[in-house]
């Protein structure tokens, strides 16, 4: 399995087409194993947020659908990125409102995500130990954890290296 950590699927040194032909399998796969269909739109949608590793927000990604032609109103756009989010081929960055394809898709994991402030590229790391600890926390408390947003700022390798480079 590709893209497992960060480092695998960011900066420029990597061949983004091939992101996006994975993303674009996985969703095929996973949705015939569902017995789901990826309509166009939904497949359209998918490969708009795929083109970067920068989330897009409903309303960017509402006008490229326009641009293209499909029906772009405000339900059809919500309605297709809410099976991509349920079908886990997306997750939401909150502190962005904005969605990022996922690279796993097809294994259950929490997306926990590190936000660059400079070229604003949004890794997803898993870390499964923070999960199991934070339920452990949660319940020393007896409280229920339900949900996890864990959104981390800072610079990315590449932006980092920049920055050095500018200074020196
Ligand atoms: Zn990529
Ligand atoms: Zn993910
Ligand atoms: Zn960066």
């Amino acid at each position: 399995m590709k893209h497992i950590e960060p480092q695998d699927h960011q900066g420029s040194g990597h061949n983004h087409s091939d992101c996006i032909d994975s993303a674009l399998a996985t969703a095929e796969t996973l949705c015939v194993q569902q017995g789901q269909r990826l309509t166009k739109v939904r497949r359209r949608a998918l490969e708009l947020i795929w083109e970067s590793h920068r989330p897009l927000g409903a309303y960017q990604l509402l006008a490229k659908l326009a641009e293209e032609g499909f029906n772009s109103a405000p339900p059809t756009v919500y309605r297709a990125l809410d099976f991509l989010l349920a079908a886990g081929l997306i997750h939401k960055v909150e502190s962005m409102n904005a969605y990022l394809g996922c690279a796993h898709a097809d294994k259950a994991h929490k997306g926990y995500f590190l936000i660059c402030d400079d070229c604003h590229n949004v890794m997803e790391f898993n870390y499964q130990d923070i999960h199991a600890a934070l339920i452990a926390k949660a319940a020393q408390q007896g409280f229920e954890l339900r949900a996890e947003t864990i959104e981390l700022t800072g610079l990315c390798a590449k932006c980092k290296t920049k920055v050095a480079g500018a200074s020196a």
